[in-house]
């Protein structure tokens, strides 16, 4: 049985003219495939109005609140007004809708002037995806297809860590297909709500901001799927960000290895669970363009060894902090690595990149900047008397760096590509404040001044297009 999960982003579905595009996709995928499966978000700046009106609602804003309920009722009436023409569709859609914005109502009133937590939080953000895949669901059946939206609450089951839950994947395997079996097996076409998910007991959770391409993998390996496609707004995953290198290219294919680096690092284009589910199955991913389905976009699959070609994506983190813990007297002394961590770690804030010198005598580590005063602050705590005896000198922090991450396969097969990278920058007279190697050899990683990383990020386009060409 050959069936496709096929995601579409916020972009993709987030005006009436996106939604239509959207569906001539569906339409004519669902042509090709024996079993489609489509996967939603919600329109695009639905679930930043949605937080927003948690936050207003939590001041006791009652006006304000109404208002801003009164227009996201507004933009989605309007969409609909422009896809279903009036009829016995459209006043049925209506009181779908009519329904979730009752209960985003109560969500909002039940707050009483308190700021949600992130239980409350969950369920005032599920509303912007339960609302489109209903929208997006009618249109398909207004072009003619069998089609059925399906809240994700009734298939992934996830843990209670609200804004980030993680799914029981087998619990999830025999909801999904008990729940999507029946539908696919009929020809009709679930429209799933991507992002959010449920607790056993049925408390709704989401997977984190961007979830919904996680939301597609996890029920692409629910069902076997033989590929899932995430719908974006760009051609696929380009070697660099185009507003910052006009010579940018769309990347053919990549692997999981190298995807899994590139999505750590911050790329944009999927969440960085997405990968997760259909690493074991090997689902290839692609990432096509809704505004330009012709293209091909770029594909994702364990085995990258056949594609040619320059590749090599790099990414930018930019506006973050380098905290160096520094001192003689932490040479050869053991533990000072994983007690400079652990003071990290009790502030909660995450570390993206750490380099150590050889000679021992610095550990440096980036964080995101507004973290820096509460780490430094533990670390002093930490290491209150090793600083008392001089072992250590300073604990400083760097504020205004970028880490920038090379991503490719060509690292570790081709000798001396690395080294290119370092002599373009040292050419460019681009200071490189501290470097790490992902020990799986799939990426570098190099810290340089925030005011340098964009003439960083184009000299090392220009060596690497050279170097793998
Ligand atoms: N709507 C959610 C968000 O904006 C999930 C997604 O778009 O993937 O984060
Ligand atoms: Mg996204």
């Amino acid at each position: 049985m050959s069936t496709l999960v096929m995601k579409f982003g916020g972009t993709s579905v987030g005006s009436a003219q996106a939604i239509r595009q959207a569906a001539a996709i569906v339409q004519a995928q669902a042509a090709r495939w024996e079993q489609l499966t489509v996967v939603v978000s919600a329109m695009r700046g639905v679930t930043d109005a949605l937080i927003d009106i948690a936050h207003v609602a939590g001041r006791a804003d009652v006006s304000s609140c109404q208002g801003r309920l009164a227009d996201l009722r507004t933009w989605h009436d309007e969409v609909i007004t422009a896809l279903i023409p009036d009829g016995e569709e459209r006043a049925k859609l209506i009181a779908e809708i009519d329904q979730l914005f009752r209960e985003l109502d109560a969500y909002c009133s039940s707050l009483g002037g308190e700021q949600a937590t992130p239980r409350e939080m969950d369920a005032i953000t599920s509303l912007g995806e339960r609302l489109n895949a209903r929208v997006v669901a009618a249109v398909l059946r207004q072009i003619g297809l069998a089609a059925q939206a399906v809240d994700a609450t009734r298939l992934i089951v996830t843990d209670d860590a609200h804004q980030n839950a993680v799914p029981d994947m087998q619990a999830t395997r025999s909801r999904t297909r008990a729940e999507l079996l029946p539908l696919l097996g009929a020809g009709v076409i679930p429209v799933v709500t991507g992002f959010i998910g449920a607790t056993p007991t049925g408390t709704i959770t989401t997977l984190g901001r961007g979830g919904s391409d996680y939301t597609a993998a996890i029920l692409g390996a629910c069902l076997d799927a033989a590929e899932v496609w995430t719908w974006t707004d760009v051609d696929g995953v380009m070697t660099a960000d185009p507003r910052i290198v006009p010579d940018a290219r769309v990347i053919p294919e990549l692997s999981f290895n190298e995807v899994r680096e590139l999505a750590y690092f911050g790329a944009k284009v999927l969440h960085p669970k997405t990968i997760r589910p259909i690493v074991d199955r090997d689902i290839p991913l692609w990432v096509k363009n809704t505004f330009n389905p012709e293209y091909p976009g770029t594909r994702i699959t364990a085995d990258s060894q056949t594609r040619s070609g320059p590749v090599t994506p790099i990414a930018a983190i930019p506006r973050l902090s380098m905290i160096t813990v520094e001192g003689r007297g932490m040479l050869g002394v053991p533990g000072i690595a994983a007690r400079t961590f652990a003071a990290v770690a009790r502030t909660g804030a995450s570390v993206l990149m750490i380099s150590q010198a050889s000679s021992e005598q610095s550990i440096s580590f980036v964080i995101p900047t507004g973290s820096s005063a509460e780490v430094i602050a533990s670390l002093e705590a930490e290491m209150a008397l090793e600083l008392a005896r001089r072992d250590i000198d300073r604990i400083w922090s760097k504020d205004d760096v970028t880490i920038l991450t090379v991503v490719g396969a060509a690292l570790r097969e081709t000798p001396g590509v690395a080294a290119g990278v370092f002599g373009a920058l040292g050419r460019a007279h681009i200071n490189v404040i501290a470097i790490a190697q992902g020990s799986s050899e799939f990426s570098i990683s190099l810290v340089v001044a925030d005011d340098d990383a964009e003439e960083a990020v184009r000299h090392i386009h220009t060596e690497m297009l050279a170097e793998t060409n």
